[in-house]
């Protein structure tokens, strides 16, 4: 580990409670630790990790870095302050996107499950920077192995066999329903309570096809602000 420090940081307002991945996203290592601990750039990050598996330690991960800018993750809107930051190298989507080495995941997996570990971060809260910014970002993208993450139980696995269209289930219906606002608790009163708000003309508390496509329009609609 070398420490290479950036004076990019302040003090955290939240507890570690997750972990974000990014690519650097630029030329080459040398230009993105420079940029990490140049004072202008304002960004940094705890970690780089670069192609041949060499760590840079950049932040202390007491403090807080300042990696993730604008973001959100379930309620949490200050996620450089519940996050450690992980950047690694790679010329990203801009500048020649291309496969993470062994060396480097071989190097970054250790470093993941020591953080995860120490801190106690829930696997569902290591996350891409895509994930916490997704109108903004594309980091680390779809060429990181998140499933080798997921194998060391580091990561959600990508969910595989006994898939269903979600349309299909009324159990996603319900978890829908929650979303837009409803208490799910008794989940035949919820659906006779939306048929009475939403569809009138048949209230009989079973999920149809109808009440599906009634409530996926409305959340859509709500949730992309087209209900102000
Ligand atoms: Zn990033």
């Amino acid at each position: 580990m070398i420490d290479t420090p950036s004076p990019n940081f302040d003090e955290r307002s939240l507890p570690i409670n997750m972990l974000v991945l990014h690519y650097t996203g630029m030329q080459d290592a040398p230009s993105a630790i420079d940029w990490l601990a140049n004072p202008e750039s304002k960004v940094s990050a705890h970690y780089v990790v670069t192609e041949d598996g060499q760590i840079i330690r950049m932040v202390d991960e007491a403090d807080r870095a300042w990696h993730a800018g604008r973001a959100h993750w379930r309620g949490i809107t200050d996620v450089n302050s519940a996050s450690i930051g992980i950047e690694i190298v790679n010329p990203g989507h801009e500048f020649g996107y291309r496969p993470f080495p062994e060396e480097q995941m071989s190097a970054l997996i250790p470093l993941v499950a020591d953080i995860v570990d120490r801190h106690g971060i829930p696997r569902a809260n290591v996350v891409g920077h895509s994930d916490v910014a997704p109108a903004r970002k594309q980091d680390p993208g779809e060429l990181f192995d998140w499933q080798r993450l997921a194998r060391v139980r580091l990561a959600l696995p990508i969910p595989q066999g006994r898939l269903i269209d979600p349309y299909w289930s009324d159990g996603a219906f319900l978890l829908a329903l929650e979303r837009f606002g409803y208490d799910i608790g008794d989940g035949r009163a919820a659906t006779t309570a939306f048929q009475r708000r939403w569809r009138p003309g048949t209230i009989d508390g079973q999920i149809d096809g109808e009440c599906r496509a009634l409530l996926f329009s409305l959340l859509l609609d709500r949730d992309a602000g087209r209900y102000r």
